[in-house]
């Protein structure tokens, strides 16, 4: 279903990508001892598995990082991972790296970039692939400040973020603030992993601390949020900050199941539907044996996300990428026309008692009308943004579920306002015949709205999207 759509990777480590056979090659040339000697028995050495601690899985890559400290061993495995990503079909990639931990040998940081980035140069233009400078939460405050101000240095080409990677339990992200701070104050975008390992604590750190602009895995959120029958049905204070700031988390399926989360028990299904900016992401290719597609096709098989939602991850994916913001448009317009898939059901938040006039009438035109033109509309996945964003704690909206083939060619996906996403918007009267029904928005008791559970079941089935 994924077959040729555009994909966006917003989290994939350089060093967590490395072909096992290149590997084979780059150890065994630079005198590293490996546990296997074959293509075949090292690629299945270097796979997490679930049940390993921290420190095993850390050990994968340990060697690749032991392997890889020339200039033309970097420059290899840059090339190859472009390489990889644009078979996959991805067209915009940040892969991720600390440069820090490649200088043993004698090169110098900068050496260290420049190999990287000729390496990319060598993949060809398949896949516009950008560098995250990865801080490591166990090293001391310094070295991240190094390697943020080295991103700085490099930033305006390539280099477009900083990172903090490593293990999170007993580092918190505040110990870090100093080089985030140097980032922020160039320009440079943020992105923490946190909430992956360790508790909600660390998100509220990252964001305190940090001032993420996307946040790197952050499913443990899901600790804070209560669950009733498969869906969320209230935020706690760190979860409803990340959602209602528009926050996206790159979330990282099978790497998380490596770690011990089996994919069925993921709670990216239930981050989804409250609103959440969800990205589908590899994180680590080799290591935990996945690739971009295979991560959204698991996201269709195991939890039923649909082509329309995919392509809603795969959008957002674009709209977060640390680029700037004309390259940014022009890759989320890519994105949009290389998933062509519309909801075959869309919804509209009206005030009850003026479309319950209208009903009556025959035909509904809001206020926002007389100012904007058209009627807003969104996609279901889409609802919750301008529902907390404009109307939170109303209690007079119903939401209307729209037959989008009755709308016709009236409907235009367009940009909303302050956003790039693309909303559809209706220029034309609403008659009653296109409403397939209408449900009850009620606000929680912090006046944030969450999807229904009828509402949700009138769009998804039996021919929603
Ligand atoms: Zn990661």
């Amino acid at each position: 279903m994924t077959d040729h759509k555009p994909l966006v990777v917003l989290h994939d480590h350089l060093d967590g990508g490395v072909r096992p056979a290149t590997l084979v090659e780059l150890a065994t040339a630079a005198g590293v001892a490996l546990p296997r000697d074959d293509a075949a028995g090292l690629a299945e050495w270097l796979t997490i598995r679930a049940g390993m601690t921290f420190e095993e899985a850390f050990s994968r890559f340990d060697l690749v990082v032991a392997a890889t400290q020339t200039a033309p061993a970097l420059r290899r495995i840059a090339r190859e991972a472009v390489e990889d990503l644009t078979d996959d079909g991805v067209i915009h990639a940040e892969l991720r790296f600390a440069p820090l931990n490649h200088v043993a040998d004698g090169l110098s940081p900068d050496e260290v970039m420049a190999a990287v980035h000729a390496g990319i140069d060598d993949a060809g233009p398949g896949c516009d692939a950008r560098l995250i400078v990865c801080a490591m939460r166990h090293l001391p405050e310094s070295v991240s400040c190094e390697a943020a101000e080295l991103a700085v240095r490099w930033m305006g080409g390539r280099v477009v973020g900083l990172d903090l990677a490593g293990g999170e339990i007993g580092h918190p992200a505040a110990d870090h603030r100093r080089a985030f701070s140097i980032a922020a104050d160039a320009g440079l975008a943020r992105t923490v992993h946190a909430g992956e390992m360790d508790g909600v604590h660390q998100v509220r750190s990252a964001l305190a601390h940090c001032r993420p602009d996307r946040i790197g895995h952050g499913w443990r959120l899901i600790d804070e949020c209560e669950v009733v029958d498969g869906r969320i049905v209230s935020l706690g204070p760190t979860a409803a900050t990340v959602r209602d700031a528009g926050i996206p988390l790159e979330i990282c399926l099978t790497s998380n199941e490596c770690l011990g989360t089996d994919v069925a028990d993921h709670p990216v299904r239930l981050l989804f539907d409250a609103g959440f900016r969800i990205t589908l992401n590899p994180d680590d290719r080799a290591i935990t044996t996945t690739t971009a597609r295979r991560e959204l096709e698991r996201a269709a098989s195991v939890h039923g996300f649909t082509d329309v939602e995919l392509g809603a991850c795969a959008a957002r994916a674009a709209q977060a990428a640390f680029l700037p913001d004309e390259q940014r448009d022009a890759l989320v317009a890519r994105v949009s026309a290389g998933w062509p898939v519309r909801p075959a059901r869309l919804v509209h938040l009206a005030q009850r008692a003026r479309w319950e006039r209208a009903r009556g009438q025959g035909s509904y035109l809001p206020e926002e009308w007389d100012r904007d033109g058209f009627i807003h509309l969104s996609a279901l996945h889409q609802l919750l943004t301008p529902a907390n964003r404009f109307y939170r704690g109303r209690d007079d909206l119903v939401a209307l579920v729209l037959d989008a083939h009755l709308l016709g060619a009236a409907v235009v996906w367009e940009r909303g306002s302050d956003t790039v996403e693309r909303f559809p918007h209706l220029y034309a009267a609403l008659t009653p015949d296109a409403v397939l029904g209408e449900y009850e928005l009620p606000a929680g008791p912090d006046g944030g709205f969450l999807l229904p559970g009828p509402l949700v079941q009138a769009v998804r089935s039996p021919l929603g999207g």
